[in-house]
């Protein structure tokens, strides 16, 4: 006999700005509330930043803190040239390699 199915699960929804997930109770990936909102914007939401693991939405997973910006002016360079541009994990590992110059 089955038991009567309980909320095991923690939201695992990450708010814009927030560095911890949503973490209520919930019967599937998110709470109710945050199931809606992925459902609404077909997204898991924001994404932890690379840098400083805070949500952020848009394509580079970056904040603006954490070098977002930066990047996205890199990128945009870099079509105008035209060159490759650096993925977020080479652009990251330039930032420290010239930093500690
Ligand atoms: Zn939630
Ligand atoms: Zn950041």
């Amino acid at each position: 006999m089955p038991t009567c199915k309980r909320a095991t699960n923690k939201c695992a929804w990450l708010p814009q700005g927030s560095t911890t997930v949503c973490g209520k109770n919930s019967y599937g990936k998110f709470c109710g509330v945050h199931a809606m909102f992925a459902r609404l914007g077909k997204s898991d939401g924001p994404r932890g930043c690379l840098g400083c693991g805070k949500g952020v939405r848009g394509q580079y997973q970056m904040c603006m803190d954490c070098g977002g910006r930066q990047y996205r002016s890199v990128v945009n360079q870099c079509k105008k040239m035209p060159r490759t541009p650096p993925t977020i994990e080479e652009f990251l590992h330039d930032r420290v390699s010239t930093k500690s110059i």
